[in-house]
């Protein structure tokens, strides 16, 4: 990458930002004010290109740096040149985002810049709303990638979800390398709630190719799921309705 100049002496700052589900419409003003306001831009090419309009006349590093920690140490680096670094996340950067890498990095190296975390909206809620109102009682939200955690305990998460009724919620879902645990999370959920159960897929939630689906647990894996869905599985009072996916609060109607 190109030395970044120090073309100032104010104290830099890495502001970790998060999109929203991908269509700038969702994204908050704060966020945009952020992104306007940095002279270097921090992220991964997909989310780097879904903000490209905004730029112009600004260094921009994401080729090669796949790597979330390494991306992370580089926004620290560039901060503390004094620079006003955004880092980007898709959805809310708190949620399997660079929020909690970048503050972990910055402690590890003994690094003071100040760090600001913008939210955004996070892909169950998007999901959420195309579906109907799936979430309005007490959810949970699982990921299904065991990259980082062990299947073991991504199952026992499942099965406490499945045993205290919650709504279940599922990222990272399925992958091309990745496939049985879906299998295994439906398994798991099916000896807590019944196979009618209604389930919620929804690809692309909120940005382009949005597609949705209202199925069943029993039927769920007869549908499209892959790395850019999210998985509704309701709780025992959940229901659909004129294709729309409700969980009642408890309200006398
Ligand atoms: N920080 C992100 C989540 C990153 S984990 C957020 O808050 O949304 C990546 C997973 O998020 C994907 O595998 C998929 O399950 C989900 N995801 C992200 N954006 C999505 C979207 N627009 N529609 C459906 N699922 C999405």
């Amino acid at each position: 990458m190109d030395k970044v100049h120090n073309v100032n002496h104010k104290a830099g700052k890495v502001t970790v930002v998060g999109l929203g589900p991908g269509d700038v419409a969702y994204m908050t003003p704060v966020v945009k004010e952020a992104i306007e306001a940095a002279d270097v831009v921090v992220g991964y090419k997909t989310y780097i290109d879904l903000i490209q309009p905004m730029l112009e006349n600004k260094k921009v590093i994401n080729n090669g740096m796949r790597r979330e920690v390494e991306r992370c140490q580089k926004a620290v680096e560039i901060a503390e040149e004094g620079h006003q670094v955004v880092l980007v996340s898709s959805g809310d950067p708190g949620i399997y985002g660079m929020a909690g890498i970048l503050l972990e990095v910055k402690e590890e190296m003994g690094s003071n810049i100040d760090v600001d975390i913008l939210p955004g909206i996070t892909a169950v809620n998007a999901a959420a709303s195309v579906l109907g109102a799936p979430l309005m009682h007490d959810f949970v939200v699982i990921s299904l990638s065991d990259l980082l955690t062990d299947w073991e305990v991504i199952k026992r998460r499942i099965r406490c979800g499945g045993e205290g009724d919650f709504i279940v919620a599922l990222y990272n879902p399925k992958s091309k390398g990745r496939t049985t645990q879906i299998e295994e999370a439906r398994e798991i959920l099916l000896q807590h709630r019944g196979e009618d159960t209604p389930v919620g897929i929804v690809r692309n939630a909120k940005r382009e190719n949005q597609e949705m689906t209202i199925t069943s647990l029993g039927n769920m894996l007869q549908h499209n799921i892959d790395m850019t869905t999210v998985v509704i599985i309701g709780n025992s009072n959940t229901y659909i309705k004129n294709g729309k996916m409700i969980t009642p609060r408890g309200y006398k109607i």
